[in-house]
């Protein structure tokens, strides 16, 4: 494995302590009890998915990112342009695709089973950017091993990719009252928290947008971005998965596997 594949996990650890602390000091929602067992839930998926990522996807993900350097196949080596730009492209096609990605995870059956234990967080904060259940992990770790030898991707580029869009992810997902000013700077080209919010809606109208990852231009472009105009909090969560036995990490990893009237 490359020698800073650290780096992601690394940056994703720093911003998650700053954002646990400004949640404490200037919370978006202020009336959150039990933090500590919420955050202990999220976090476990997050650490099992670190050690079965380990396992089962980044020595096939090396390979396949060694074998397409050597050989300079995919789509980004046929041109021949300067480095910075081929990674600036490369970190654009990456965030295109896992845009896609997000819509097809809301769209076919299948694939939401597993993206809804995300949005069954009711109290959303910077640990929700870590609930995804490890199915849907390994799908989208299936995806990057496609996506790297067809788009020519390296594995440096991937892991300057990952270390961007981790603390942005972090960063939406937060329960901090940002000043809307701020908010609006930051939504110009990245995905801010007022945007991402809009996404966890218990409203579906509101879920069904807002799918960019890192940059928000995708949504403007595919026609999917939506901003709440009076301001009101939004509502986490899925109603069919409120209760206790979904919220434990048990439920949480049952979850895509439940038939429900949704
Ligand atoms: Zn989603
Ligand atoms: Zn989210």
């Amino acid at each position: 494995m490359n020698d800073h594949a650290y780096l992601p996990t690394l940056v994703t650890a720093c911003g998650l302590i700053l954002l646990l602390t400004l949640e404490s000091w200037l919370p978006a929602a202020d009336n959150r009890r039990r933090r500590l067992r919420h955050a202990t839930r999220n976090l476990t998926l997050w650490l099992l998915n670190l050690f079965v990522v380990a396992l089962l996807a980044a020595p096939f993900i090396a390979n396949v990112a060694g074998w397409t350097e050597e050989r300079r196949f995919g789509l980004l080596n046929l041109m021949s342009l300067p480095p910075v730009i081929t990674t600036l492209v490369a970190i654009l096609l990456i965030d295109c695709l896992l845009y896609l990605m997000h819509r097809a995870n809301h769209k076919i059956g299948f694939l939401w089973r597993f993206h809804r234990v995300h949005h069954s967080d009711a109290e959303m904060d910077a640990t929700t950017a870590m609930r995804f259940h490890t199915g849907e992990i390994l799908i989208s770790s299936a995806l990057r091993f496609a996506m790297i030898p067809l788009l020519g991707i390296t594995l440096w580029q991937l892991l300057v990719y990952e270390s961007l869009m981790l603390p942005v992810i972090l960063f939406h997902h937060s329960n901090v009252n940002f000043p809307e000013k701020l908010d609006r700077w930051m939504r110009a080209l990245v995905v801010s928290p007022a945007v991402h919010r809009v996404h966890h809606s218990r409203a579906q109208v509101e879920t069904d947008s807002n799918y960019s990852i890192l940059f928000s231009f995708w949504d403007r472009i595919g026609g999917t971005f939506q901003l709440r105009k009076d301001g009101r909090p939004v509502d986490f969560g899925l109603a069919e998965f409120d209760s206790e036995e979904w919220q434990r990490v048990s439920g949480l990893l049952t979850t895509p596997f439940q038939i429900v009237n949704s």
